[in-house]
């Protein structure tokens, strides 16, 4: 099984980019993001705790974000591969999925970095915000969740790399070279 952790900051194309490797690779693809979006668009208690936290541009407890994961882990049926999207996003959550990948006989196979400049990033998002209406997108809350992001998930850069599975990729430029560059960081990994 291929399984691809795609990482990067908030608007450095993490999903953008999955939808091409899910299509080339036929892997099912999880969203923590599009998951978390599911249940406050549903009412659920789930998305009103979520809501409050992704709002203030903070993340999920790692507990409650792990035990999200393997339950959409555990409903995958005949499955070729993941892609994880957003998620790991804290050492705690790298440690934990690496533990359940390991339970079924498997581990990450590669660790892809999308890398985009910070003012990039706001451009980006700002822009998302009024097509979308997105409600953290907004300057305030962008700002939260990149330092969110420099804190907490930044350090699984050299987590990966101990691993033996990091592959960076420069996320500035055409959607077709980026996703080039991804294709082969992936088939170097397949050896
Ligand atoms: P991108 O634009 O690259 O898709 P993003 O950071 O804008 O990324 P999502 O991945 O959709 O957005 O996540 C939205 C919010 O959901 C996060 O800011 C966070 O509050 C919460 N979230 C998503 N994944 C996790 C996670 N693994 N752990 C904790 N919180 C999470
Ligand atoms: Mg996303």
């Amino acid at each position: 099984m291929l399984n691809i952790v795609i990482f990067g900051a908030p608007g450095s194309g993490k999903g953008t980019q999955s939808e091409r490797i899910v299509e080339k690779y036929s892997l099912n693809h999880i969203s923590t993001g599009d998951v978390l979006r599911a249940e406050i668009a549903a009412g659920s208690e789930l998305g009103k705790t979520a809501k409050e936290i992704i709002d203030n541009g903070q993340l999920i407890p790692d507990e409650l974000m792990v035990s999200i994961l393997a339950a959409k882990l555990d409903a995958l049926e005949n499955s070729k591969g993941v892609i994880f999207d957003g998620f790991p996003r804290t050492i705690a959550q790298a440690e934990a999925l690496k533990k359940m990948l390991n339970a079924r006989g498997e581990d990450v196979t590669a660790m892809i970095e999308l890398d985009v400049p910070e003012d990039e990033l706001m451009t980006r998002l700002l822009l998302r915000g009024q097509a979308s209406g997105r409600a953290d997108d907004n300057e305030e809350t962008i700002k939260k969740r990149l330092v969110v992001y420099n804190e907490q998930t930044s350090p699984l850069k050299e987590w990966y790399k101990n691993d033996g599975k990091h592959c960076y990729i420069n996320g500035l430029g055409e959607l077709d070279r980026i996703f080039a560059d991804i294709v082969a960081a992936i088939e170097s990994k397949l050896g």
